[in-house]
């Protein structure tokens, strides 16, 4: 490591769980973000930040006036464009140590068998099931993990897949059939911090992940603005699971 880089990363080098090989194994790394909305912009912020040396950035979508009350990798001056060029933008900013690839693309179960070669993780930051359902099963064909996310209104949830566990459940061990319903923020609305709360921990886990620290698998976390709880719900794996059922 560079002596910029031991001063830049000096905070996350001070921690034992951490140390200069962990942040090694940071800058070695590469995630994959799939959505660059409301969850997905602390995400990347927080892991271009962290020094994840690559990220891979999955959108299809353009930048709207209606996003920028809580996607913050965004701004008024990126109106219109692609949401994985102006996360871009805002990332280089933040760090210009991180290799970025973007890719305006939905991204369904073919394209994403072929992107996960190189993956060590993938952050679901989408908002619906159809997205989720793919990403499963392309995450246990590749025998990779993954941060899943969700946040609507005043609640949030959040739950780690490892397929390489033999005991994890997976998405649809949790949900067996969810409609494909995009779009419930437009609907339903979000409180703006709430998605902020949720995003900041998947970026927690997803460094877990990278530095090999133990992992909440197979439990959900959910979190209520409203009444300030958080509850964690253990999971089981489901024998007869369709996508992961032996
Ligand atoms: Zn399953």
């Amino acid at each position: 490591m560079k002596d910029q880089q031991l001063l830049r990363y000096a905070r996350h080098i001070l921690l034992p769980q951490v140390d200069v090989e962990g942040q090694q194994q940071l800058l070695s790394s590469h995630v994959m973000i799939i959505g660059l909305g409301g969850l997905g912009s602390p995400v990347a912020q927080y892991l271009a930040a962290s020094g994840v040396g690559r990220l891979s950035l999955v959108d299809p979508d353009q930048v709207e006036l209606s996003n920028l009350q809580r996607q913050l990798v965004h701004s008024d001056q990126t109106l219109g464009q692609n949401k994985v060029d102006s996360a871009r933008q805002s990332l280089q900013g933040i760090n210009p140590d991180v290799a970025l690839q973007t890719f305006a693309v939905a991204a369904d179960e073919a394209w994403l068998l072929e992107h996960l070669q190189q993956v060590d993780v993938v952050v679901d930051c989408s908002d619906n099931a159809g997205v989720r359902y793919a990403i499963n099963r392309a995450c246990l064909a590749r025998q990779t993990p993954w941060v899943s996310g969700a946040a609507v209104a005043m609640n949030g949830q959040l739950v780690v897949f490892d397929p390489r566990q033999a005991d994890s459940p997976c998405y649809r061990c949790l949900y067996a059939q969810l409609p494909d319903q995009p779009g419930q923020c437009a609907d339903s609305g979000i409180l703006a911090p709430v998605v902020g709360t949720v995003g900041s921990l998947q970026a927690v886990e997803t460094l877990k992940v990278l530095l090999s620290l133990p992992l909440p698998v197979g439990s959900l976390l959910t979190y209520d603005a409203l009444s300030s709880d958080w509850r964690r719900w253990q999971l089981q794996r489901q024998p007869d699971c369709e996508d992961c059922g032996r």
